[in-house]
């Protein structure tokens, strides 16, 4: 979804301008008002906002809201795949074209929620992971031949150029990234979960990551919650987390730039960070509407934490509450803590804190999880006519 005469992201506008739940519509299906989709897809996956006092009493912020997208049916949580991107993937198929293959360049969560979806729907759909991803790609029910994974040498932004070669060939599309608006407004379900729940807008919003799509989700969320009136007039500030030392848009932010250039990252290093779907070296940070204009629009922050902190966060969370939260979590967690502990939020505030994937202990339990064949093993610099020969 681009424009040919306009540099930048294009963002959706709809009929509707009051905020409207449609509980009878599967999932986060109940916000299709606010969705780019003319039909849904039986789903489970819903985001799910949640208090718990200890933790509260614990960072000294009585109006902190946990938001939460993975498996934790004590809580009504029951996305399978245990992650937001399954808000992505279902917006996605809904709107996707039935006579070509998706194809998904992931380093995992996306990969893992489109092969589930794409597994219920038939979709047919190329997932391209970096080999050292391949444990994180297995699906709750076994993967339908309508669903092949390709391992790619190399890394997450290795799998992204092979799949960009393959998406210029006849019959396949690219999912689209931080460019498909079903992406960002099934993102942005997060923020109208917490307004739905909380009963009106966050003072700031906490988010791990790596392409920074949530945080523009969020943004773009918010202004149509501020046009309904019924929420609040002030733009939620963005709290954006890194994970070092991977971090480049903490790093360009903080030189105050809209670029990221090659001092703002080193390559080496994102191969030690403890949550790797944070490692997007080309985010959608510069582009108009993307994350840039986004933190200038909200005001907050982007910041970072280390891998010490965020396992510690984990099992902070993990005592309290029982979920495993995914490492990306994790960070959050941590950037909220760190946060607190350097004043940046006052115990007054409402704040959501994104969590954006958990659960995997009691997936494994209740649903197990089944490895999906790797259809074949690539090189990132083969052609796309080396892929497709593969690939028949
Ligand atoms: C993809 C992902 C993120 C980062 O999201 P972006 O908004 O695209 O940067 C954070 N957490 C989890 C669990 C993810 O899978």
């Amino acid at each position: 979804m681009e424009c040919c005469n306009h540099f930048g992201l294009l963002q959706t506008v709809y009929q509707n301008k009051q905020f409207s739940v449609r509980p009878e519509l599967p999932g986060l299906f109940r916000y299709f008002d606010w969705l780019p989709v003319s039909e849904t897809i039986p789903t489970t996956a819903c985001p799910i906002t949640f208090q718990n006092k200890n933790i509260s009493k614990t960072v000294g912020l009585p109006n902190l809201w946990f938001t939460f997208t993975g498996w934790a049916p004590e809580i009504g949580a029951y996305a399978k795949t245990g992650s937001f991107k399954e808000l992505e993937a279902y917006p996605t198929l809904s709107r996707a074209p039935h006579t070509q293959s998706i194809v998904v360049a992931s380093a995992g969560n996306t990969g893992r929620a489109f092969a589930q979806a794409c597994t219920e729907t038939g979709a047919s759909v190329v997932l391209l992971v970096p080999e050292t991803s391949l444990d994180s790609l297995w699906t709750v029910t076994p993967a339908g031949p309508n669903i092949k994974l390709i391992a790619v040498s190399g890394d997450y932004s290795d799998a992204i150029r092979l799949s960009e070669k393959l998406c210029a060939s006849d019959g396949f599309v690219s999912e689209g990234g931080a460019k498909n608006v079903a992406r960002r407004d099934g993102m942005g379900t997060v923020m109208l979960n917490a307004a739905e729940t909380i009963g009106r807008l966050p003072n700031r919003y906490f988010q791990a990551v790596g392409s920074g799509t949530g945080g523009i989700a969020a943004w773009e969320a918010s202004k149509r919650l501020i046009q309904d009136g019924r929420f609040g007039s002030s733009l939620p500030k963005l709290h954006l987390i890194q994970n070092q030392p991977f971090t480049p848009m903490f790093s360009a932010w903080k030189r105050g730039s809209r670029d990221i250039n090659a001092s703002d990252f080193s390559d080496s290093s994102i191969a030690s960070v403890y949550s790797p779907v944070l490692t997007n070296r080309t985010p959608p940070y510069g582009i108009p509407g993307g994350v840039f204009d986004a933190m200038c629009a909200c005001g907050g922050d982007i910041s970072a934490v280390d891998n010490s902190s965020a396992k510690e966060s984990f099992r902070i969370f993990e005592n309290e509450t029982g979920i495993d939260l995914d490492p990306a979590a994790a960070v959050a967690f941590a950037g909220l803590i760190q946060a607190a502990e350097n004043g940046i939020v006052c115990a007054n505030e409402t704040i959501v804190l994104n969590l954006t994937g958990g659960g995997f202990k009691k997936i494994e339990e209740d649903l197990g999880k089944i490895p999906i064949d790797v259809a074949a093993a690539v090189s990132s610099e083969f052609s796309a006519n080396e892929l497709k020969e593969v690939l028949k």
